[in-house]
């Protein structure tokens, strides 16, 4: 059974039960650490007066991405229970010791939380937040939203993007993402395992994520995106007055969201891309150079595919195996 803490009071996190009319922040305790301490989730929730859906967010499933992280607050601090239908519970930063070594992974067991899920009671830390993420909080989302970005590695730009399945979920996936409203929208026809929407998923949650572009920092209007992002998700379900806001989209894309299948890097050296992000490229074009310290060119690299660049890499240095680029199509 998990329990939550408030004001040194622990109650069991009981998301359909939770009282009635409430707001109220704290710690959901994970596992010990060595020095007698303990890793802890930070929580935020809003109960509204009347019954209705619940809304689950999640930031900082990647250490090093902060959009999220600033938004939730925003969103927590504008709602008024009196005025709400429903729950919002959210997370705004998952894994908390990744975030606090500002890494992708975890720097206690280097997992991706977001390749774990739905994660294991008996497993190392980020196996263990991946499972109380999953069972204690995600099995009771009516719709979920995951808020990411590009991080400290990769340029991606600020996108919202959904599950493109032909299913009722797909079509509250889709109708979600519209009323989240971000310039690009970016459906995939599958999930890989592991992420926390494949969880949400296996739990018959609708859902969708985000994308920005990250950098170490979370730009003004990025987390402005994200705060309206999720109030326009809130007002879409119902539990807040008022239509969605959406902001107008320039792009539709659909295509595999899978950046660990991006274009690697064949050769290390450095990475000078030539395209910028949402250019259409064939493929065959080139759109980066590998060189070495000489400025030699190592490797040419090329489209493998047409479509529009939805991802570079930041980081000028790249290993073997190093995702470079990736390239997804229009929506047809
Ligand atoms: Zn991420």
């Amino acid at each position: 059974m998990s329990y939550i803490e408030y004001r040194g009071v622990f109650k069991l996190i009981d998301i359909p039960n939770l009282p009635r009319g409430e707001k109220s922040t704290g710690w959901i305790d994970i596992a010990g650490r060595p020095d007698g301490g303990q890793w802890r989730l930070p929580y935020l929730y809003v109960t509204g007066q009347s019954d209705g859906p619940v809304l689950v967010v999640f930031a900082g499933v990647h250490g090093d991405e902060y959009e999220g992280v600033e938004a939730i607050p925003r969103v927590y601090a504008s709602l008024d229970p009196s005025l709400l239908k429903g729950t919002l519970f959210a997370i705004p930063v998952c894994n908390v010791p990744a975030y606090e070594t500002i890494t992708r992974s975890s720097p206690v067991d280097h997992l991706n939380l977001a390749r774990v899920f739905p994660g294991n009671a008996e497993g190392s830390i980020t196996e263990r937040i991946a499972q109380r993420l999953t069972d204690d909080v995600l099995a009771h989302a009516d719709f979920f939203v995951d808020l990411h970005s590009g991080g400290m590695g990769y340029d991606i730009p600020t996108l919202v993007g959904y599950i493109h399945q032909d299913t009722p979920l797909g079509q509250k996936s889709f109708d979600g993402a519209r009323a989240f409203g971000a310039p690009v929208l970016w459906g995939h026809p599958s999930l890989a395992p592991g992420r926390s929407l494949s969880a949400a998923v296996d739990h018959g949650v609708p859902c969708v994520y985000t994308e920005a572009a990250g950098g170490g920092f979370a730009r003004a209007d990025d987390v402005d995106c994200f705060y309206e992002g999720v109030l326009n998700v809130a007002k879409w379900m119902g539990m807040i007055e008022g239509d969605p806001a959406p902001r107008s989209m320039t792009h539709h894309l659909v295509g595999d969201g899978n950046m660990d299948e991006a274009t690697l890097a064949p050769v290390a050296g450095y990475f000078r891309a030539e395209v910028e992000l949402l250019d259409e490229v064939e493929a065959g074009q080139r759109i980066g150079t590998i060189r070495d310290l000489f400025g030699n060119t190592l490797k040419e690299i090329c489209a493998g595919t047409d479509g529009v660049v939805i991802m570079l890499r930041r980081m000028h240095n790249v290993r073997v195996g190093d995702g470079l680029a990736h390239v997804t199509k229009p929506a047809s």
